[in-house]
């Protein structure tokens, strides 16, 4: 590896150095002499050429300090010529002032200010509290240097006032450079080495200028002096700093080194020299200029008095500072503190009613469970679910059904008392939880209460809507989890569901196995169309007008293999909820047809055979190529088959369905409205859908054994309207005789229902249209018969 080419400078300048030293010694007397003084000249103009040289080669930062420091060397190496040139030329002794003192003079500035330029740093603002320490040591030193040797130059009566002026500039040229050295010493805790060298190199100027003056003073300097080192050094390192390869590297960034002892007891010793000075006088009686004493010591005062007022300022700035990083840093705390807040707000209650959330829930359920053997009340949880929700938010929209959960949480908790808890589950389940309740019936008066304001009607938006809710109530007893008594409200809350809704069940514990009976019907759905668990039954629909019959109803039974015979509401909403529905949608439509296929009425007159689809089957892509399959396979025309939707899942997604629906209307396919009344759409909302038959739903004909009843006008507006567009009206659930006269007294068109016939087996549907049947023409033996219903394998 070559040697860097800054360490070969300083290698070869030291080993000149040693040559300058050693040729007296191996050259005789006055040759020696003068080989001497040109190896001095040829070190000074060799680190001149350097540096021009290194400028070319390194392509410094700062090129023309570079040559200005070039420029102050070749002042001093033309001082020394010049010197030479008096005493080996023109052979006279040096005379003073000479050409060679303003050549040296003249170096000085060069030095100055190319020194001051490389060591500037970048964000200097601070570094000039640094020069202003540094100006008050170099006041002293002045005062200092005054008393030691200018003093004496100013009072030489054999010098002229030139040569005084010239003399006393060199001790004032050192005193430069001795601030140059202070002040880089100062803001240089990250210099480049290049500056460091030059540092190095001033430094041995500054020494040896001040030896030499005081050598010379005392008259004990001679040529070849070691002192002379110096000088030689510094001409060296001048050289290697210009090829040290920091050179080119960008200014470093002012850093103040931090204020060290050493530095203040520099400055103050500085601020002590004067008076110090003084003192010695007064007591010794040595000679002073008090003139020039008392000017640095003003001079030192009025730096002292800036650099005091500077750092008053910069303590004020800082304490500013600070107050305002307190300020911030104490509301940097508040927001983390609010936000950490929230967090925890927003992670324990629900975001829309704002009330406490499941998992508070359970964390207070807990609480209270474990306090509870401390106290004399139990712990009671109601479990409530609004019934037909999903409906109102079909029908109306998620933004009125959000209202409508809100207006649910303030109802609940203005019944409850302080200390209960009221939380939203999710969806639109809310739980309520009572501590330490001493009596039973006060929770079931609660749960009673919550049924009741429950079903008090709400406007939101000029809509009024009155729902019902389904509540489950469970007591913990000893040994009660919360885990336990979380799934038993449950429980509870499903059995009223079952039982009709918009009530409330207490527990009990064979409610439990409903739950588990879910799970278990879920795992059951797994294999059971390939084990053909399930069948259909056929629902008769007659003509109101004349008691022909018209068709069936296809509906769907699953034979469990250990829970028996199951009815659609036990395990459609479980297969809607899994998408089982899909694959058991497809096998149905494909029974119903196959089996349905070769029904003609008596008369030749084609049966219609209706198919229950689900929403979940709507959105399915191949709904209609399952329908086209299903009706190709069988040879089934579609002019016989209708779809039955129930009418909230028209309220999902109309556009859609519309289209689905139209297709199957393209084909020659007709559409029922299911359960119709049960929903929220109207009539005129109906008109958007290729629709061809309503199915009232049972509800509404159940009034109708009371024909003057309101339920009895409700039904004839809907056959006025239906009639008005031109809309077939099936009505379903009839299981009396006087709602059959009544409804054909509005010129209903069909019906279906217990009265007419129940569901059959395929094979009783088969009897059934062979059979003697028409309206009233079949007894309550025929109709009891009919009921006859076992899965056709
Ligand atoms: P739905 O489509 O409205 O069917 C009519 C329901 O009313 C049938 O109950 C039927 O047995 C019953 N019903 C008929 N006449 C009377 C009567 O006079 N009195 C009483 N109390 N009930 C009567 P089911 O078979 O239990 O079906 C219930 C619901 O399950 C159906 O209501 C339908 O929404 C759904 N469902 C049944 N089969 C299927 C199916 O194959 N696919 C789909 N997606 N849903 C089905
Ligand atoms: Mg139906
Ligand atoms: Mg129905």
């Amino acid at each position: 590896m070559r040697p860097a080419g800054w360490k070969v400078v300083l290698a070869v300048g030291a080993g000149a150095v040693g040559v300058y030293f050693l040729v007296p010694r191996l050259v005789a007397q006055d040759p020696g002499l003068v080989a001497q003084d040109l190896v001095y000249l040829s070190i000074g103009a060799a680190s001149t050429i350097c540096v021009l040289w290194a400028i070319r080669v390194r392509r410094p930062a700062q090129r023309g300090a570079w040559y200005l420091l070039a420029a102050g060397s070749s002042c001093f190496v033309l001082g020394d010529g010049a010197q030479e040139i008096y005493e080996q030329v023109i052979h006279t002794s040096l005379p003073f002032p000479s050409w060679a003192d303003a050549l040296y003079i003249a170096g000085y500035p060069f030095l100055f200010v190319g020194v001051f330029r490389i060591t500037r740093t970048r964000g200097s603002a601070g570094s000039w509290s640094a020069r202003v320490d540094a100006a008050m040591v170099c006041v002293g030193a002045l005062a200092l240097l005054w008393q030691v040797m200018m003093g004496s130059y100013a009072r030489d009566a054999s010098l002229s006032g030139l040569g005084k002026l010239i003399t006393m500039a060199y001790p004032v040229m050192d005193v430069g450079l001795l601030f140059i050295v202070i002040v880089s010493m100062m803001t240089g805790s990250r210099r480049r080495t290049a500056e460091q060298l030059l540092i190095v190199a001033l430094a041995l100027i500054l020494v040896g200028d001040l030896v030499y003056d005081l050598m010379v003073l005392y008259g004990s300097y001679a040529n070849g002096n070691v002192i002379d080192a110096l000088f030689l050094l510094n001409y060296v390192f001048v050289a290697a700093a210009a090829f040290h390869p920091s050179v080119a590297d960008p200014y470093p960034t002012f850093k103040k080194i931090r204020a060290q002892t050493f530095w203040w007891a520099l400055i103050a010793g500085a601020a002590f020299v004067s008076p110090v000075i003084l003192l010695i006088s007064g007591v010794s009686g040595i000679q002073v200029d008090v003139g020039v004493l008392a000017g640095t010591t003003i001079v030192l005062l009025a730096l002292a008095a800036v650099r005091t007022k500077w750092l008053f300022n910069g303590l004020a700035r800082r304490t500013s500072q600070s107050e305002e990083r307190g300020q911030a840093l104490h509301q940097a705390l508040a927001t983390q503190q609010a936000l950490e807040n929230d967090l925890r707000h927003q992670a324990f209650h629900d975001s829309l009613s704002g009330l406490p959330n499941r998992a508070l829930l359970h964390d207070r359920v807990q609480h209270a469970l474990e306090a509870s053997p401390r106290q004399s009340g139990t712990v009671v949880l109601l479990f409530c679910d609004l019934d037909g929700f999903k409906a109102v938010n079909d029908s109306f929209g998620h933004q009125f059904g959000d209202d409508l959960l809100v207006v649910v949480g303030k109802r609940l908790v203005s019944i409850v008392r302080p200390g209960d808890t009221v939380a939203r589950l999710g969806g639109d389940e809310f739980a309520v939880l009572l501590e330490n309740v001493d009596n039973v019936d006060a929770a079931t008066v609660l749960a009673q209460r919550i049924v009741s304001v429950l079903r008090e009607p709400t406007v939101i938006d000029d809509h009024q809507i009155q729902l019902s809710a389904s509540v489950g109530v469970a007591f913990a007893v000893a040994g009660t989890t919360t885990e336990t008594l979380l799934s038993a409200a449950d429980a509870a809350m499903y059995d009223a569901k079952e039982h009709g809704k918009d009530r409330y069940t207490i527990f009990q514990s064979f409610m439990r196995s409903r739950v588990i009976d879910r799970l278990m019907l879920m795992n059951a759905f797994q294999g059971s169309l390939q084990r053909r668990e399930f069948f259909l039954e056929y629902q008769p629909q007659h003509s109101l007008a004349d008691g022909a019959l018209e068709g069936f109803e296809a509906l769907v039974r699953w034979q469990h293999p250990t829970l028996g015979r199951l009815e659609p509401i036990r395990f459609i909403p479980l297969a809607e909820e899994t998408g089982f529905i899909i694959p058991l949608g497809r096998w149905i439509l494909e029974q119903a047809l196959a089996e349905a296929a070769d029904w003609v009425a008596m008369d030749g007159r084609p049966l219609s055979i209706s198919v229950n689809l689900s929403g979940r089957q709507l959105q399915e892509r191949n709904l209609l190529q399952d329908v086209r399959t299903a009706l190709s396979f069988s040879g089934v025309p579609p002019a016989r088959l209708i779809l039955e939707i129930t009418e909230t899942v028209l309220v999902v997604d109309p556009e859609d369905i519309a289209e689905v629906l139209q297709q199957f209307k393209d084909m020659g396919i007709r559409i029922a409205i299911d359960d119709f009344g049960s929903g929220y759409s109207s009539l005129s909302y109906l008109r958007q859908f290729p629709v061809d038959i309503l199915k009232i739903d049972k509800s509404f004909i159940d009034p109708l054994e009371d024909p003057d009843s309101e339920g009895a006008a409700f039904v004839q507006t809907i056959l006025g309207l239906a009639h008005d567009l031109r809309l077939q009206v099936t009505a379903e659930g009839i299981e009396k005789q006087i709602q059959r006269d009544t409804l054909t007294r509005m010129r209903c068109h069909s019906a279906q229902g217990y009265l007419l016939s129940r569901p059959l087996s395929a094979r009783a549907a088969e009897a059934y249209i062979a059979g003697p049947v028409g309206v009233g023409a079949s007894s309550q033996e025929d109709r009891d018969r009919s009921t006859v219903s076992m899965p056709s394998q």
